[in-house]
């Protein structure tokens, strides 16, 4: 685990976990710690957290707990630290049945399933601690339940997923909100973003980044010759994730032009898994996909 504390009251936790590392943030107001984010399901990342913040006296204020949106990789340890308030966006309790049916596929995470524990205290655009100088708000894109966290005194932005690196995990269908919310981030006078994975950035420059390949991803018109494996990873389950959000969503024509261009460009050498297992899987959710849409 690397530590770094940011500004005037910002920790920030970085922790291993694959495909990314995992960053777990903190602010510590004057009457309150925020946490936002608690790492990946079964990976123990709070407990760490837990420790340095028991070691450091940075737990006798009440805990309030920010979830940036309901993948399983932002609310794997809700329930490690004792807190009265989870925050999240008023969709949370829909988004997390989506994690939850994901993870119902894998056995080992079965028993995690139970011991899930969702926002208590949920909002629609905006929630501010005032005297705290610390606000939440809807952030949609990366998922419909985004929301990101603004610290006033430090100006801080942190993300969630809404910005990855390399690429922007596309999962929700509504590509144009997805490049709203980054507009959107552009006017916001921040020092540092702080990314749900790998990164803290300083400029704006990496938003108009993703705004561009956003545009291009929704167009089918995005230049691969040039990726890298991490890129290619990001690419090719933006397509497919893109697809199945789609055809939840009715979008059936659609779906089937991401589900297509799924199938023709993972055969490409620069966007095939290496991973055979992961390949075998990806054509088999790919063919499964297209199957449900001609029902
Ligand atoms: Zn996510």
């Amino acid at each position: 685990m690397q530590v770094q504390k940011i500004g005037s009251r910002g920790i920030l936790f970085n922790l291993p976990s694959q495909p990314f590392s995992v960053q777990i943030y903190c602010i510590k107001s004057p009457n309150y710690l925020f946490i936002i984010d608690t790492g990946v399901v079964l990976e123990n990342q709070m407990k760490e957290v837990k420790k340095y913040l028991e070691e450091n006296n940075l737990l006798a204020e009440p805990v309030v707990i920010i979830n940036t949106h309901q993948h399983h990789d932002h609310i794997g340890g809700n329930g490690v630290i004792e807190s009265d308030i989870i925050i999240g966006h008023t969709l949370s309790s829909e988004r997390i049945k989506q994690t939850v049916e994901l993870l119902e596929n894998y056995e080992a995470y079965k028993p995690a399933i139970k011991t899930l524990k969702p926002p208590n205290l949920t909002f629609e655009k905006r929630i501010v601690f005032d005297e705290e100088g610390v606000e939440i708000f809807y952030s949609l894109g990366h998922t419909e339940d985004s929301a990101s966290c603004y610290d006033r005194v430090d100006k801080i932005l942190i993300v969630g997923d809404t910005l990855v690196h390399p690429l922007p995990s596309i999962n929700w269908h509504e590509l144009d909100r997805f490049i709203e919310t980054l507009e959107n981030y552009k006017k916001i006078d921040f020092n540092k973003m702080i990314l749900g994975h790998e990164k803290v950035l300083e400029d704006a420059e990496f938003i108009d980044e993703t705004i561009e390949y956003i545009k291009r991803f929704k167009a089918l018109d995005v230049d691969f010759t040039v990726f890298t494996d991490v890129h290619a990873l990001m690419y090719r389950w933006g397509l497919v994730n893109l697809a199945e959000n789609l055809k939840r969503a009715g979008k059936e024509v659609k779906a089937k032009k991401y589900y297509l261009k799924a199938k023709s460009d993972i055969e490409n050498p620069i966007i095939k898994p290496k991973d055979e297992k992961e390949y075998r899987g990806m054509i088999e959710e790919i063919e499964k996909g297209i199957k449900d849409l001609r029902k």
